[in-house]
């Protein structure tokens, strides 16, 4: 699955950056609109595969752990999950304002596909998925409602938590006490991170 989903997700940038210099980025708003009706079915695939800021931040993740950056430390003023919402808010008003006063599309895909960089250069990926990015709290929103997802075996795991290692939107917890995996479809990517580390192949893309 792996080089699958490489070329996937590099394909998808492709189309991004087309638009983008094209000055037709907004149509991909149209392609992230369809992504929450398939979320809705099949859980979050559009996080893991289409979306350019993810794609992009798979090499910045792996340059910051190089370079010794990244902190697993998170700002406290994100913990409380608001300012995803409020990042949602303000970007949607400034489309729709900016828009109708000047008639112009303000860049805003391109700047947070920016701040996404800068963040996951510092901080964990988790904290630009969960705690900042506008698209991903409409992902979240949609993707709990998903009738086929990552789900774990609960015969089968083990509870090493070599999957929660992996895992780039802490989707996945081993249960304190129960030494299972649980799987949160709501934060889950779908990205096969943690299939492919499960030393018992406990985790399957199923319908729940
Ligand atoms: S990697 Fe597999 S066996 Fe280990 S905790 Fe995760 S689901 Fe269970
Ligand atoms: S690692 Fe597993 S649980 Fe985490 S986002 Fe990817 S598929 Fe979902």
């Amino acid at each position: 699955m792996k080089p699958f989903g490489t070329i996937v997700r590099i394909l998808f940038l492709a189309i991004f950056l087309m638009l983008l210099l094209n000055g037709n980025v907004m149509l991909w708003l149209l392609l992230f609109v369809i992504s929450l009706f398939v979320a809705l079915l099949f859980g979050r695939i559009y996080c893991g595969y289409a979306c350019p800021m993810n794609t992009l931040m798979l090499p910045v993740e792996w340059l910051s752990k190089k370079l010794k950056i990244q902190t697993k430390s998170t700002p406290k003023w994100l913990k409380n999950g608001y300012f995803t919402w409020i990042t949602l808010v303000v970007s949607i008003a400034v489309m729709l304002l900016s828009k109708r006063l000047f008639h112009m599309d303000l860049p805003v895909l391109p700047f947070w596909l920016t701040v996404s960089v800068i963040v996951t250069l510092r901080y964990r990926p988790v904290v630009f998925h969960n705690l900042i990015c506008p698209f991903g709290a409409l992902q979240r929103t949609f993707g709990r409602f998903s009738r086929v997802s990552k789900s774990v075996d609960h015969e089968a795991c083990i509870g090493c938590k070599l999957c929660e290692k992996v895992c780039p939107s802490d989707a996945i917890k081993v249960l304190d006490g129960k030494n299972k995996a649980v799987i949160n479809k709501m934060l889950c990517h779908q990205c096969t991170n943690c299939q492919e580390v499960c030393p018992k192949a406990a985790i399957h893309y199923t319908k729940i």
